[in-house]
């Protein structure tokens, strides 16, 4: 009998209630009880909660923390009370850390199923992405190559693609989702480069969709009250982009940036579970000498299907509930609380970004 992946009936468990980070915030103990974890360290300015083989590291009044080494931010800081009681968001502990968790305790399905993934390079046409200023390398350029690469690799495991655009032409931000969604497809990756206007800023980022009512990882004040259509996936999207992001930067072994949460057009009108990846910076001499090169551009994408690959592994692939279902999650439209997301979302330290406009 072929063994069942574990965490489907989380991760179902998971869509049927909505992520709102406003969800009350639960007390330590009971976040190890649910994520099967026990609270081996609990200071001040560190809580380490584990199992033997994963260890969540919390840092009370922060956002960032660390799941097996790997960097991931909390779409709420982990508070401590006055009386030293760690609490975390709901949300946070029910889609986030432990679809995660449960993704990597049930290991690796013997029957895995055929999935769909549509490859997104980003920008094109028109929109060059963004620039290296030493070198005039194009963002649009580098992230089509690794896509193309990131497809083949993906088609030899056996998985079927399809690409937002596979040679150098504009498509509109809300074309790619709708492109998605007539592929079927099961997940969307969207390959970019970043920048920043601190040279010296480096690294890899990977993007799920900020959960309702949750600040962008910038940190920025406004909040998204909206529930978009995307975040039907939170709990998927979280394993997706902790299976991806931890498969790159194992490959790096540097400059961990982090799973990070924004709302990026292409995350919020995705019509399965979403990321969208950051494979460093233009604005960086070393990185932008490693993104010229071939050899390292494959690298990447061997990485990025690694993640993929374990994500197929372990998770059932979503069976997406027609995007809008409910009247509350109509067609995403513009609004004032997304902007400030977009401009900020980029990396902390990073004020000016020629990444500032919307993806
Ligand atoms: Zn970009």
């Amino acid at each position: 009998m072929p063994k069942t992946p574990a965490p489907i009936a989380a991760i179902a468990t998971a869509i049927a209630a909505a992520t709102a980070c406003a969800a009350s915030n639960m007390p330590l103990d009971r976040v190890a009880g649910e994520l099967a974890l026990e609270e081996i360290e609990n200071t001040t300015n560190i809580v380490t909660l584990a199992d033997g083989t994963n260890t969540v590291v919390l840092h009370p009044g922060y956002r960032r923390m660390s799941l097996n080494g790997i960097a991931v931010w909390l779409n709420s800081p982990a508070e401590a009370d006055f009386r030293k009681t760690s609490r975390l968001s709901g949300g946070d502990v029910t889609h986030l850390l432990k679809p995660i968790l449960d993704g990597i305790r049930c290991g690796d399905a013997t029957n895995i199923p055929p999935m769909r993934v549509f490859i997104d390079p980003g920008h094109g046409g028109e929109d060059a992405g963004a620039i290296s200023t030493a070198t005039g390398q194009n963002e649009k350029d580098v992230v089509l190559d690794i896509s193309m690469r990131l497809g083949e690799l993906l088609v030899d495991s056996g998985c079927e693609v399809a690409f937002s655009r596979t040679n150098d032409t504009f498509v509109t931000l809300a074309g790619r989702g709708d492109m998605a969604a007539k592929e079927n497809a099961d997940i969307f990756v969207s390959v970019h480069a970043n920048t920043s206007s601190r040279g010296e800023a480096r690294g890899i980022e990977t993007y799920t969709l900020a959960f309702q009512g949750c600040d962008s990882t910038s940190g920025d004040a406004r909040i998204a009250k909206k529930s978009w259509p995307a975040n039907a996936f939170d709990a998927e999207s979280s394993y997706l982009g902790f299976c991806i992001h931890s498969a790159v930067n194992t490959e790096r072994g540097d400059a961990d940036r982090g799973l990070r949460h924004a709302r990026f057009q292409v995350l919020r009108q995705a019509p399965c579970p979403a990321i969208l990846i950051e494979c460093g910076f233009l604005s960086n001499s070393a990185e932008n000498a490693s993104l010229g090169s071939p050899r390292y551009r494959q690298r990447l994408a061997v990485a990025i299907a690694n993640g993929i690959k374990a994500y197929r592994a372990s998770a059932r692939v979503a069976q997406s509930p027609p995007p809008a279902a409910n009247p509350e999650n109509a067609p995403a439209k513009k609004q004032d609380g997304n902007v400030g997301d977009i401009v900020a979302a980029s990396t902390e330290n990073t004020a000016a970004q020629a990444e500032s406009q919307d993806k």
